[in-house]
């Protein structure tokens, strides 16, 4: 198989531009899909989508500052820098980085990754060599690409071997890791999920890891918002060496990444890591809308992920009212943010999942542990970031499980339904836990 754009909608762009009459026609074709997806996706569909979160006004404000557009390479201070000019930014990135680890309660704190995915590699490059061993959780059992082979640490020339995993309890199988890793002795273990329920067991592996000196190194590209406001594990505290995040996911911030780490040994590499091998310029208007979001966290962070959890265990427990299963019950369901739910009785998880989409409700498949053939998934993974910041509370849950229900159980015209999203979405458009508008009532 080819891994490429799909031809036929590049097609279709093409054909657009050669009609179009002028370059400023052109320019008006880019903004009029910038615009028709900010009236659907924004104002018409409910996102569940569990990498997403909406960002405050003046996050988006400060996305399109004049900062945006001056260059950055280097580290901070003016005997570091590239190019004269600098003092505001020297402020601007320092007040960034004492942000961040006051949000992660660590040492150390770096903000000029441009996407959780250059975290991860960041961190790989830092803390192994080619040749060296990691080992992380495979895909089909909630683990990520990023922690692959086909990801950064192949990139990075390291051999990627599997974290054992017990499905039925979304957990790491310690016994069977610990005697594959005593044998192997690993350089890294990398724990990264992008179907992430539960707390990891970070300070056992911590222990059986430590005879060799192997590294502990903790990806939490989704969890970080949650562990920012003490409502997840700690990682670092439970002594992860090094932790990476998306700054767009649950933290809802600007889409980037963070790293944070507290031995100062590992500051040198890190840093050269991050300049001049992965960034050049690092985009200070992100670098300034992520310093915003990290006070909105540590203002609005704890009420806001408290919200978020409750809203994925009720949209779980609404769920399974409804007639549609939602895993892990046993457990709780979830402790993040994310539930997954079956959609095996009703169709596979790619087809379920459009018949969402055609309701204006907007969710992810997703390969379950037991699942034989990673594409055809089993499972939906749904998200409550969005609909907790746009103020939605459990009551909001039972009417989107309700709808939920509607087009996967009872086969209800998508469009009817859609019509009913529309509306109730009309009553949600205010983006709440920033400094603009405080706490929903
Ligand atoms: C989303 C994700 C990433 C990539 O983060 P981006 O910010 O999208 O680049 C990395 N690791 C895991 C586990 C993820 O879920």
């Amino acid at each position: 198989m080819m891994i490429m754009h799909d031809t036929q909608c590049l097609q279709q762009a093409s054909t657009l531009l050669k009609q179009a009459q002028s370059h400023a026609a052109m320019a008006d074709l880019v903004r009029a899909a910038v615009s028709r997806n900010e009236q659907w996706r924004g104002q018409q569909c409910i996102n569940l989508v569990a990498a997403e979160s909406p960002t405050s006004p003046s996050v988006r404000a400060l996305l399109s500052s004049e900062v945006g557009t001056r260059a950055s390479g280097g580290h901070i201070g003016r005997d570091n820098r590239f190019f004269s000019g600098m003092k505001n930014i020297d402020e601007l990135e320092s007040l960034c980085v004492e942000l961040l680890k006051i949000a992660f309660r660590a040492e150390h704190a770096d903000h000029r990754l441009m996407g959780g995915m250059a975290a991860v590699l960041a961190a790989y490059t830092a803390l192994a060599r080619p040749e060296d061993s990691v080992m992380t959780v495979p895909v089909i059992r909630g683990g990520d690409t990023s922690n692959r082979t086909n990801g950064p640490p192949g990139v990075r020339g390291l051999k990627v071997w599997d974290i054992p995993y017990i499905h039925k309890t979304a957990d790491i199988d310690l016994t069977r890791f610990s005697e594959i890793a005593r044998v192997m002795k690993p350089k890294v273990i990398g724990l990264g999920m992008t179907l992430t329920l539960f707390p990891l067991p970070v300070a056992d592996i911590k222990g059986i890891v430590s005879p060799w000196d192997g590294k502990v190194y903790f990806d939490a590209a989704h969890q970080l918002g949650l562990i920012s406001a003490g409502l997840f594990q700690d990682p670092l505290a439970e002594g992860a060496d090094l932790m990476t995040g998306s700054s767009g996911k649950t933290f809802s911030g600007p889409q980037g990444g963070v790293i944070v780490w507290n031995d100062a040994r590992l500051t040198s590499p890190l840093h050269e890591a991050i300049f001049p091998t992965l960034t050049g310029s690092h985009q200070i208007n992100r670098v300034a809308a992520l310093a915003v979001a990290a006070t909105e966290m540590l203002e609005y962070g704890q009420a806001y992920m408290k919200q978020v959890v409750s809203n994925a265990q009720a949209l779980a427990l609404h769920l399974e009212h409804w007639g549609v299963n939602a895993f892990y019950r046993e457990q709780g369901y979830t402790r993040t943010h994310q539930i997954v739910i079956d959609s095996k009785p009703f169709a596979c998880g790619r087809e379920a999942v459009r018949r969402l989409e055609a309701a204006n409700i907007i969710a992810n498949e997703m390969p379950l542990p037991w699942d034989t053939d990673p594409y055809n998934e089993t499972g939906i993974r749904l998200g409550t970031v969005e609909v907790t910041r746009l103020g939605m509370k459990e009551r909001e849950m039972a009417w989107i499980a309700e709808q939920i229900a509607k087009v996967l159980l009872h086969q209800e015209d998508p469009m009817a339904v859609a019509n009913g999203v529309i509306d109730f979405m009309k009553n949600h458009r205010t983006v709440y836990y920033c400094h603009e508008q405080g706490l929903p009532r």
